[in-house]
C-alpha cells in the first residue's frame, strides 16, 4: 500500500554525523524523501509530538536529550513505509535491536536517562497522519 510516514533524526544520529546514511538507508530501500527539515524542538512540539509519555517519570530525561540539539525531521513515502522503516530502526532498546537495523547498528545502551536511539519513525498510518500535521502541518 503507498503511504507516508514521519521519520526524524534525533540528535544523538546528527551529532555523530550519521545523516547520510539514514538517509541512504530509505534511497537504498527506493523511498522517497517527500520533505526535510533539520530544526531544533521547542517544548511545545515535543510534548504534542510524544503526548503518549509527557505524564511518565522519564519524560524529563527524553526532553534533555530531544533539546539537546538539532534533529532532521522528514517525510517518506512509499508501500508499506510506516512497517517498513519500523522495521529498518530496529526495537527501542539499542541492546536489543538487531544488528542490520539503524539502531542495531549504530546505537549504544542508555547511559543517562534516556535511552538514545538515533531515530524514530511513526508507528500506524494513525501515528504518521498526525505526526506530518504536527511537524510538517499537512
Ligand atoms: N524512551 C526512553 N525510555 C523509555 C521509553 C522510551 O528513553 O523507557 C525514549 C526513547 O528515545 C524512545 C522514545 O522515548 O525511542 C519513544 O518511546 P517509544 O516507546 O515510542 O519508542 P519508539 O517508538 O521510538 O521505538
Ligand atoms: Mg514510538
Amino acid at each position: 500500500m503507498q503511504e507516508q510516514t514521519f521519520f526524524m533524526i534525533k540528535p544523538d544520529g546528527v551529532k555523530r554525523g550519521l545523516v547520510g546514511k539514514v538517509l541512504g538507508r530509505l534511497e537504498n530501500r527506493d523511498f522517497r524523501i517527500e520533505d526535510l527539515q533539520m530544526r531544533m524542538i521547542t517544548r511545545e512540539l515535543l510534548e504534542a509530538h510524544y503526548a503518549d509519555l509527557v505524564d511518565k517519570s522519564f519524560f524529563e530525561g527524553i526532553a534533555t536529550f530531544m533539546m539537546s540539539g538539532p534533529v532532521v525531521t522528514g517525510i517518506a513515502s512509499g508501500p508499506d513505509v510506516i512497517k517498513s522503516w519500523r522495521t529498518m530502526m530496529g526495537v527501542t532498546d539499542p541492546v536489543l535491536a538487531l544488528p542490520g537495523t539503524i539502531r542495531g547498528d549504530f546505537a549504544r545502551a542508555q547511559e543517562n536517562g534516556a535511552i538514545q536511539n538515533i531515530v524514530h519513525g511513526s508507528d500506524s498510518p494513525e501515528s504518521a497522519r498526525r505526526e506530518i500535521q504536527i511537524w510538517f502541518g499537512k
